[in-house]
């Protein structure tokens, strides 16, 4: 077991910590710092990130306000580069106490805080999103910080002056003697124990200060008190604006790098480590937000999060309990040896730590004064301030060299290769995330992760288990933080990212138990197999919807004989699909075998099993045998062949990844899969790489490429390719937009029209129009006017969450925009989604849907039929988890013939 010795045991690396730790070494002493997770993972990162001015806490907390005031000169003097100089607006809204305004002006004075009255006109001019409805605004010194810079900022001060800090190391006993302190850590990370003799221990555990004070033998009370945070989609205002009232829920929005964020509450609760955010809290904030920014709640909430306040309870015993509490610190002498630092706020850390640091010193009769006020923190400290315009920039004008990998937050491959280089070991994606903000935008690591999972592995040297296993703890821990939020836009991202991980990457399966194989059954619609009638000859079909349901319900109708119209809003989710046909129980529905038939007239074969994206076995059995080389193209960012291999290979299926370069020079940094597939219609392209990969083959049987062989003709292209190469090709699925899917799309569209249908993608039908029980023809949205088409029968297909068919938000609501049809749902909105993104039985969210008879009409509020020639297909329909069952496009297939049959049988 190793042993260590110092003066001074700091255990904590919150805010609190680390400044104790500077503030000691500063002061000669030998310094040993203990966090139990990484640095800044407690409080400190789970803050609102607002440099106090202290006019929060004037009327109610004149101390702390006062300490607010110094410690803001004194952080922005010594640490300027973890602050953004924001200043600070305190509004008023109609409804906020007018008695309070004086009061506050009258406290602000006697603290030493500068609050300067402004018009409302020049507060709107500073933030032009403010209401206009304000009536009174001062501007005060407030500030953004940041709390991971922070907590890197003071270490590496702190280590310059001679200090250690142990990471991943948890004190777990503390034996304070009279000669000092016996401290035993525990290594998380290889679970190894190491003995600290320190003279002097302080516990600046935060929360958790009770349970280290409780580790020697004493009796400390902290009250918890958690507040809960969102991250808006973009930075709505470049100052923090507080609301000018006494302090509540929802006062502060802080604008952080490139969101901003609104907090906070407060609500006592029993644990230090209790994160949990309550449905109700989600929706006051966005309505306070609400209040000061009109159209606020209509914005992307991105990520929530909780933090626990470490409040000294002496008061709470008291009687005095949540916002009550001061926010001024306590610094608690239990023994010699053993001193508490407590409560405050992370604005006054480098206070509290001083303090600390005094009562240490004081008890070993040592001199020396506190000097970290005085001067910079050593070193050299670039600002990192992270603002997309000035990211966008540098990757337009070439100083910011792509491939772009996270192009929410712009962060390029080169930016993560050197990230990389100088941590001493592989990085977690989520040390990526804090330092490049990768993965914080609005599609939550949807796109990026993967991508950082595979040149993570590169760049160290990882096997594929460790890359892959890294990406599933991102993406558990991403969705943490949205959990809460899933309504409305978020809501479809999140079912985009699940799609992706679950069939594009297959990342559920590699990284949990084998999905248990069941048979869903079959809804009573699918029973009927007759076919569709052939004579529906003039007969006016519109279809609204152009995913994989609608198009196909198009095809069955354009077939009979009918006049079709499509009219959707957006092209749906064929370009986002991986490209196989993935029918389960549907597998010998008439839909399915039209479907397949068609695809082989029209030479757009789906793809056919072979692997997921990261190696996953495949789902059905595939065929071919012997040894695969998964080729992917050195720097492009939408296909990792070493992590597909090396997954391949530990599932016992022998593989070997490599990468060749790309012909032609391209200097893009955002060549999509579909630009992609555009070079290989070029014959001396393929060739190019074909003799490249040959050049590479060993004694492999096929080639697996990512799927981008060919938009124009792709059976030509796989055919010459393996004939140049000398092997069997086949194709992986890649990152959308899929290459397979608009194939597909390209190819069902061209012959719609070529029959003469209408398809008409970008308009929205808005409402139908009604004669009656029949919807004799449906209102489209466009410039200036709305414009009707008549129908004889009208099939519904806009998909469901995902799609757009259905709506929802944030307090539970969904609905059906078009026809009002009732939606069948869990009215519980955090019982939408399970706690984990990808557990493997799904989420009820999947089935939600509205309901129909076994003619597919949609019922209405009475639960009969709601319209006699009104006809659904596609997602929209609920009842089947169609994602965990296996048949994402049987079942489309499967609705769309079954719609279409009764909507021309019908009349
Ligand atoms: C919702 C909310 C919003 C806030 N907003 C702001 C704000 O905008 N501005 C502001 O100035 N302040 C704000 N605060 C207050 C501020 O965040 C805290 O006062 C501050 O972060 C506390 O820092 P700390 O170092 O004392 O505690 P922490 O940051 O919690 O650090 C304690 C550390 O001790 C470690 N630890 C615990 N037990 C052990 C052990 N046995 N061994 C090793 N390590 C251990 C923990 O892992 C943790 O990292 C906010 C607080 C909350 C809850």
């Amino acid at each position: 077991m190793a042993e260590l010795s110092c003066d001074v045991l700091v255990i904590g690396g919150g805010a609190t910590g680390v400044c104790a730790a500077y503030d000691a070494a500063r002061r000669g002493l030998r310094v040993i710092l203990a966090e139990m997770n990484d640095l800044s993972t407690g409080t400190s990162g789970r803050f609102h990130g607002l440099l106090h001015s202290g006019a929060r806490y004037a009327v109610r907390d004149p101390e702390s306000a006062r300490e607010c005031i110094l410690e803001n000169a004194i952080l922005r003097r010594i640490a300027p580069h973890i602050i953004e100089d924001t200043g600070g607006l305190f509004v008023a809204v109609p409804g906020d106490p007018a008695d309070y305004v004086p009061r506050w002006l009258e406290a602000c004075a006697a603290a030493g805080i500068a609050a300067e009255a402004i018009t409302v006109r020049e507060a709107r001019r500073q933030e032009p999103a403010l209401s206009p409805a304000l009536v009174h605004a001062f501007r005060v010194p407030d500030g953004a910080v940041d709390g991971f810079d922070m907590a890197h900022a003071f270490t590496r001060a702190a280590e310059d002056y001679g200090a250690t800090t142990l990471i991943y190391h948890e004190v777990t006993a503390l034996n304070v003697g009279s000669t000092g302190v016996m401290a035993t850590l525990q290594d998380r990370r290889s679970g190894e124990e190491k003995i600290v003799s320190a003279r002097w221990v302080i516990n600046a555990a935060g929360p958790w200060a009770g349970k280290v004070a409780a580790l020697a033998g004493y009796a400390l009370r902290v009250a918890w008190s958690r507040g809960a945070m969102i991250a808006m989609n973009t930075r709505w205002v470049n100052t923090v604006i507080n609301r000018l009232r006494p302090p509540t829920d929802g006062d502060i929005l802080v604008p952080v790098g490139t969101v901003s964020v609104i907090g906070t509450t407060s609500i006592p609760v029993e644990r230090p480590d209790d994160n949990t955010i309550e449905p109700w809290e989600i929706t006051a904030l966005l309505d306070e937000g609400e209040a000061i920014i009109p159209g606020f709640r209509q914005a992307r909430a991105l990520r929530a999060w909780a933090g626990v306040r470490p409040l000294y309870e002496a008061e709470a015993r008291e009687g005095i309990t949540g916002r009550a509490v001061r926010r001024t610190f306590d610094v608690i002498r239990h023994a010699p040896g053993l001193t508490t630092v407590v409560g405050g706020k992370l604005t006054t850390a480098r206070l509290m730590a001083e303090k600390a640091v005094d009562d240490v010193c004081a008890g070993l009769g040592i001199e020396a004064r506190c000097t970290t006020a005085d001067e910079p923190l050593p070193g050299d400290h670039p600002r990192r301030l992270h603002m997309l315009g000035s990211r966008l920039d540098a990757l337009e004008h070439g100083r910011m060299p792509g491939p772009l990998i996270c192009e929410c937050e712009m962060v390029t491959q080169a930016q993560i290769e050197e990230a990389i280089a100088a941590y001493a070991r592989p990085p977690a994606l989520d040390d990526l995330r804090r330092d490049l903000r990768l993965g914080m935008g609005p599609c939550q690591g949807g796109f990026c992760a993967v991508r950082a999972a595979g040149i993570v592995q590169r760049a160290c040297n990882l096997d594929a288990a460790a890359a892959t296993a890294a990406l599933r703890a991102f993406v558990d821990e991403r969705f943490k933080g949205g959990r809460s939020l899933l309504w409305g836009h978020h809501l479809r991202q999140f079912l985009l990212d699940e799609m992706i991980y679950r069939r594009t990457l297959g990342l559920d399966r590699l990284t949990g138990a084998p999905p248990a194989v069941r048979d869903a059954p079959l809804p009573a619609w699918a029973a009927d197999r007759r076919p569709v009638s052939s004579s529906a000859q003039g007969r006016r079909v519109i279809v609204i919807g152009a995913g994989m349901a609608g198009l196909m319900a198009a095809l069955h109708a354009v077939r009979a004989g009918a006049q079709v119209h499509v009219i959707a809003a957006g092209i749906g989710r064929l370009i986002l699909a991986p490209g196989w046909c993935d029918v389960g129980p549907f597998h010998d529905h008439p839909g399915v075998r039209v479907f397949l038939d068609w695809c082989t007239d029209h030479g757009v074969r789906p793809l056919a099993g072979g692997p997921a994206m990261l190696g996953t076995r495949p789902a059905v059995s595939w065929a071919g045998d012997g040894e695969m080389l998964i080729v992917g193209f050195a720097s492009w960012r939408d296909f990792y062949p070493m992590l597909c291999a090396g997954n391949l290979a530990r599932q016992g299926i022998p593989a070997r990844g490599i990468h060749v370069d790309l012909p032609r020079r391209h200097d893009g940094w955002d060549l999509s899969p579909t630009r992609l597939a555009h070079c290989f219609d070029d014959p001396a392209f393929r060739e190019e790489v074909a003799r490249l990969v040959k050049g590479r083959l060993r004694d492999e049987a096929r080639v697996g490429f990512p799927a981008v062989l060919g938009l124009r003709d792709p059976a030509v292209v796989q055919r010459e390719l393996a004939e140049q190469i000398g092997r069997p090709v086949f194709e992986i699925p890649t990152l959308p937009p899929s290459v397979p899917g608009t194939r597909l799309l390209n190819v069902l569209k061209g012959w719609l029209l070529r029959q003469g249908a209408r398809v008409q993608i970008g308009h929205a039908v808005t409402r139908p129009v009604v004669e009656g029980r029949r919807v004799v023809g449906v209102a489209v949205a466009s410039v200036g006017r709305e414009t009707v088409f008549h129908a004889d029968a009208v099939i519904l297909a806009t998909g469901g969450l995902y799609g757009g068919g259905l709506l929802s938000d944030d307090r539970g609501r969904l609905w059906e925009p078009i026809f009002d049809l009732p939606v069948q749902a869990q009215t519980d909105r955090l019982a939408w989604f399970n706690t984990d993104l990808l557990d493997l039985r799904g989420h009820p969210a999947h089935t939600f849907g509205i309901a129909v008879d076994e003619y597919l009409r949609p019922l209405g509020k009475d639960g009969t039929p709601a319209y006699e020639n009104l006809f659904a297909a596609g997602h929209i329909l609920g009842g089947m988890d169609t994602l965990i069952g296996g048949c994402e496009e049987g079942f489309d297939l499967a609705s769309a013939y079954t719609a279409v049959r009764e909507a021309l049988g019908n009349d």
